[in-house]
Formats: C-alpha cells, sequence, structure tokens
C-alpha cells in the first residue's frame, strides 16, 4: 500500500529528494537518509546489518512496555490493513489514520501529551472491518475459544474511550491518584506510589513491578525471563555482530550478552562502563533499557535501540566542545562545590542513523549523552552523539512560514532563516556534551540524584543542559576556540535567544487539550523562557492583529538570567532539594493559559504546521553469497511508512513472551 501523496503546500525539498512523505493529522512523515553508508568498508555494513536486525527484534518490548495491549491492537489494526479488499472505504481511512499515528506513537498516546487518542470511526464501523478482513483470511489476535465479536467488546475501550487509562504518564496526577495509578503504562500492574515505601528493587531499570496478593514481584526482562525470545533473538544477531566489531565494541557487546542473561544491575554497570569505554569505533549501537521518561517515578527504562555509524565531516564541531570539557567545567555558573574535577572521557561524535526502533523510533531524539548511571559518569565520562542525517531531515522538511508566523520582526525570521540551523545544531551539541555531561552532586545522594527528586529529575536534568548550552552560547571564548565565526557570532548567539524564546510559545500548539504539560523536555522550556520572563527584562510579551509574541529584546539580561537560574538548578540537583524542583516547575514549567493555546493551534493550523514527526528508516538488506556468507549489504529509501511498520512486525510477530 503506497502512501497518500504529500501535500504539496507543505512539501519542501530543494535537492529535489523526497524528505517530507506525506501529513497524518499533526504528525508529519519524513524519510531518512544514510548517504555515508554505502562508503563504509563492507565490514562495518556487515556489522551494522547484524545490529539492526538486533534493533528489529527488540522492537516489541517497548510496544508491551509503553501499553499492555499495545501489541493486542497493533495486531488488529494491521490484520484489517493487510485484508482490506473488502472494508468500507471511509471506514478503511479512519483506520489507515488511526493506525499510522499509532506506529508513530508505538500506541494510542501521544508522545507529546501522554494522552490517549482514539478511532474516529464507530465501533460498528470497525467491527464489521474486522469481520471483513477475518472473511479474507486475517488473523486476529484471538483468546482460546474466543470469537472476532468478543475480542472487538474487550478491545472497545482502548480503541474508543479516551477517558479509559487516558494517560500513559501522570507526574501530576489527579485528585484520588498517585503518579503510578494515574499513569497507563506497563511498568507497573496494581502498585502504588505507597506499596514502594519500604521496598527495595533489585533490578529498578530492567524489571516490570507486579502487586501479586500483598507481594510486590520484580518481573525483570531477561534472556530466561520477560520477553526472553525476544531478548534470545537479540543476543543471537549481537553474537553474530561480534566477529565484525572492533575489539573495544566486541568488548562491550559481550558485556551488554552477560547483562541481557542475568539482568543483574552489576552487570549492566559493566556493560555501560564498557560502551562508554569504546571512543574510536566507526559504528556503535544502542540497545538495552535506557531513558527513564516514560515511568513517572523515572527509574524504570524504556527499551531502545538505535545503530549509528560516525558522520566524519561533521563530528569536528562537537569534538571541539569535548575537548574544552573542563574549561567549560571550570568556569560553570554555580557553587564551586558543584565542579567536576578532571572532566574526562567525554567523547562527541557527529552520526549517521541507519535504524532506530523502541523508543528512539520512529520518532527520535536529535541528540543523545550516555550512560544515565551518573556514578558511572563520573568516573568514565560519557559518550555524546548529534543525530546528523535526522538534523538535516528536520531542517530539508521543515517550512518557512514556521518561523515567520511568530517572529516579531521580519529580521527576526530573516535572522533564523540564516542561522537557526547553525545555531541549534550547535547548542544541542553544547546541551549533550558540556550540559548533561557536566557537574556532580553531593555525595549523600550516591550518584544517584534520581532517587531524590523523583519525578521532578528529568525535567531538572534537561533544563541543567540547556542552561548550559545557552549560557556558554554568547561566551566570547566559543570564537576563540573555532566553534563559531566572530563576525557571525551576535547573530547568533539573537538567533538561538529569539528561537529559544518564540519556542514557549510555539510548543503549546503541542498540547491540544488539558491545561498541563507532562512531557519533560516541554516542561524545562516552558519553565526557562517564564522563569526569565518574571525574573529579568529579557524578554517582552506583546500583541499584535489579536496574536502573541514572545520577543527577545536584551541578550545581557537573558545570557545573566541563564546563569542565575543555571546556578539554582544545579543547586536543585547536587542537593536532591525535591521542593524546590517540584515548586520551580509548578509555577513556571507545567500551567499554563488554554485561551493562549487555542490561539496558537488556530494559527499554526491555518499554515498546517505539523507537531511532530516520525520517520521513515533506511531498509538495509544482507545479501549472501552461494554459501549463504553476506557478501554486500545494500542501503534503500522505503519512502513509505506503513510498509516499512508492517516489515517490522512480521519479522517479530514470533517473538511475543
Ligand atoms: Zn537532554
Amino acid at each position: 500500500m503506497g502512501p497518500t501523496p504529500p501535500d504539496p503546500a507543505t512539501t519542501s525539498a530543494p535537492t529535489g529528494r523526497q524528505y517530507l512523505l506525506e501529513r497524518v493529522g499533526e504528525a508529519a512523515v519524513v524519510q531518512l537518509y544514510a548517504d555515508g553508508f554505502r562508503d563504509l568498508p563492507l565490514r562495518d555494513k556487515i556489522l551494522v546489518w547484524h545490529l539492526a536486525q538486533a534493533s528489529i527484534a527488540g522492537r516489541d518490548i517497548f510496544y508491551d512496555q509503553r501499553y499492555a495491549h499495545n501489541l493486542e491492537m497493533r495486531d488488529v489494526l494491521e490484520a484489517i490493513l493487510t485484508r482490506r479488499a473488502d472494508v468500507d472505504p471511509a471506514t478503511l481511512a479512519a483506520i489507515e489514520r488511526y493506525t499510522k499515528l499509532f506506529w508513530i506513537n508505538t500506541g494510542p498516546y501521544n508522545n507529546l501529551t501522554a494522552r490517549k487518542f482514539v478511532l474516529t470511526c464507530t465501533p460498528d464501523a470497525f467491527a464489521a472491518a474486522a469481520r471483513a478482513a477475518a472473511r479474507d483470511g486475517a488473523r486476529m489476535p484471538l483468546q482460546a475459544g474466543e470469537s472476532v465479536e468478543a475480542m472487538l467488546a474487550r478491545l472497545r475501550p482502548m480503541f474508543f474511550d479516551p477517558e479509559f487509562e487516558s494517560t500513559v504518564t501522570s507526574k501530576t496526577p489527579p485528585p484520588g491518584h498517585d503518579i503510578l495509578t494515574a499513569s497507563s503504562n506497563n511498568f507497573y500492574v496494581g502498585v502504588t506510589m505507597q506499596d514502594l515505601e519500604g521496598f527495595e528493587e533489585r533490578h529498578p531499570l530492567n524489571s516490570r513491578l507486579v502487586k501479586r496478593g500483598s507481594r510486590l514481584e520484580e518481573e525483570v526482562y531477561r534472556i530466561d525471563g520477560r520477553y526472553g525470545a525476544a531478548i534470545a533473538a537479540i543476543v543471537r544477531h549481537l553474537e553474530a555482530a561480534i566477529p565484525y566489531a572492533t575489539e573495544p565494541m566486541a568488548k562491550a557487546l559481550r558485556a551488554l550478552i552477560t547483562f541481557y542473561q542475568t539482568g543483574r544491575e552489576e552487570d549492566r554497570e559493566a556493560y555501560d562502563i564498557a560502551w562508554v569505554q569504546d571512543k574510536a569505533s566507526n559504528v556503535d549501537t544502542i540497545n538495552g533499557f535506557v531513558e527513564v521518561y516514560l515511568d513517572a517515578r523515572s527509574i524504570k527504562g524504556a527499551w531502545e535501540a538505535l545503530v549509528f555509524y560516525v558522520n566524519r565531516e561533521k563530528t569536528s564541531q562537537i569534538r571541539t566542545i569535548a575537548e574544552h570539557a573542563q574549561w567549560f567545567e571550570d568556569r560553570m555558573p554555580w557553587d564551586a562545590k558543584y565542579r567536576k574535577e578532571g572532566a574526562h572521557g567525554v567523547t562527541a561524535n557527529a552520526i549517521d542513523i541507519v535504524v532506530e526502533t523502541g523508543e528512539s523510533g520512529p520518532i527520535t531524539p536529535v541528540g543523545i549523552n550516555l550512560p544515565n548511571d551518573q556514578a558511572i559518569r563520573e568516573r568514565y565520562g560519557s559518550k555524546s552523539v548529534s543525530l546528523s542525517n535526522v538534523r538535516e531531515a528536520y531542517d530539508k522538511s521543515l517550512l518557512a512560514e514556521f518561523r515567520e508566523e511568530f517572529a516579531w520582526a521580519a529580521e527576526e525570521a530573516e535572522r533564523a532563516r540564516q542561522w537557526n540551523a547553525f545555531a541549534s545544531e550547535l547548542t544541542t551539541n553544547m546541551h549533550e556534551v558540556i550540559g548533561h555531561g557536566s557537574g556532580k552532586v553531593d555525595e549523600r545522594l550516591n550518584g544517584n540524584p534520581q532517587a531524590a527528586l523523583k519525578e521532578q529529575f528529568s525535567a531538572i536534568e534537561e533544563s541543567r543542559a540547556d542552561l548550559v548550552a545557552l549560557y556558554f552560547l554568547a561566551d566570547p571564548a566559543i570564537v576563540a576556540f573555532g566553534l563559531v565565526p566572530e563576525e557571525h557570532h551576535r547573530d547568533i548567539i539573537l538567533t538561538e535567544y529569539e528561537s529559544y524564546t518564540r519556542n514557549a510559545l510555539m510548543q503549546l500548539r503541542r498540547v491540544r487539550e488539558g491545561t498541563q504539560i507532562e512531557e519533560d523536555h516541554m516542561r524545562n522550556r516552558q519553565m526557562i523562557v517564564h522563569w526569565l520572563l518574571a525574573n529579568t527584562a529579557a524578554i517582552d510579551v506583546r500583541r499584535r492583529d489579536g496574536k502573541t509574541y514572545y520577543v527577545m529584546t536584551d541578550p545581557k539580561a537573558f545570557r545573566a538570567g541563564v546563569g542565575r537560574l543555571l546556578a539554582e538548578v544545579q543547586r536543585i540537583k547536587g542537593e536532591g532539594d525535591y521542593d524546590a524542583a517540584r515548586a520551580l516547575f509548578e509555577t513556571y514549567g507545567v500551567h499554563f493559559d488554554p485561551t493562549l493555546r487555542d490561539e496558537v493551534v488556530a494559527r499554526v493550523d491555518r499554515l498546517q504546521l505539523p507537531s511532530y514527526t516520525g520517520f521513515v528508516m533506511p531498509r538495509i538488506e544482507a545479501i549472501r553469497g552461494d554459501s549463504g556468507e553476506i557478501t554486500d549489504v545494500e542501503i534503500a529509501y522505503p519512502l513509505d511508512l506503513s510498509a516499512q511498520m508492517l516489515e517490522y512486525s512480521a519479522a517479530t510477530r514470533h517473538l511475543r513472551a
């Protein structure tokens, strides 16, 4: 099935290459290109291929973590879409639209708002479509002795009721709920925050907690545990990859295999250390239980996988930042006791993604800094990557109107046109390398500020990293380091400060319902701009022709305010000051004026601007010789979200737990 043709009004592909493939509701679908892949030596290509298979093999683990009913729901949707001949066209269009959003968001919850979206056809029309597909030979995920009708009745609230299990991660629960009972993800079953008092998790990152009677049980993700078949498949592909890896990478892969076998915390640490010590390999992978945003407690890791190679041309900037890590650390505008001495081991690369699955795909970050384990970061350093081909695809699929609509003055929009791509890449690199990579916490916290800051931790940490980048962007030293040309430094500072300020307004388009922000990066950006508004003279709120503008008017005051706020945010992290963190976000970061949001939504809707983007990954295929050995690996670009999602699903259907 082909994609619906892209809307010509929103296509911009100056190279003639297709980036924007289609619009689905408020999402854009964009093709990712990995041009450097063809030039890799065969050994690296084969390595990438095996690692890509390992990435696809674990994809369903994240589906299951995000929502317990996700895989069943996906099976029903895919069964209908692949046996569609006799399905009513209007119903089919509604199902197809919903399924694309379901794939992009990995289930029925919007990735930005955490809120549920539902099918827009009627339950009766959906049932008729399922019956038609079943008659046509579609295999439905029926339980023993269950009819198609009974299955549809069972899944009806999941597909149709927006109030049933309405929020995937709720860090600000409604009255009568706590952050676990208000969250519909699958990290906890029947568990309340109160149940956790005095309970010590042995596998905090890689388990699901289930309450059985009065007992709490940790179901561990490992080869003979939860999702054991998928993990065994991952391990087989990792083992096949090892002969093609460099020795440091092979060591990391062996450590990862051990962790997947035992599920033990000390083996996860050994893997993190081996991974961070592999500094020079041209190909690398992230594969495992990594980020903690999906868990309202910020403890449990969502499964993700990425495979990438170093983009040599674009790596020099990020390396320069990393080489001066100690220089920046010594000048952090915070209390000297939180400055790290011997800021070592920050390895930074610009990379091109070949495949991302789990929590990293189809929606992807643009920069990553790992490992998250604070104790390991302080002792062994961290690795930072900037996802160059993702940035390129974002930039090439973006519209000029997007900037113009929210810029107060023509010169602001023109500056953005000229410098935004450069300024945003530089600040993201600084965010990852000297932002997340910097600072230390009080010894009393045992390298684990998460435990003290709980659901506020991720937003505090993202704020800290953003503030470090904003602060040093305006430092003359970055000219001396060769990161920006002197004659353009002022324009680059203005561009970034203006765009950061505009973004607090523009990002409200992503929260179409409710009056509060759940996503941590969004909370952080909202908090910083609103704190600056309240505490400095750097930003003006202006109105013209019924439209609101956030206008950055004083870059010096902006930077001074950023420095003051950064000192406080580092203090909060360093001391694990939960109350201060909560007050900061409650005051400036979580709540917003719905009238202003409605205005922003109306403005972006007039321009048909997307709220977020799902990426179609390159497709790589192994070419085999007579005896089955891989003789070459070819890369292609599917230009079709549905085809890729169906292909991935078919590859893992036999690996369900
Ligand atoms: Zn970050």
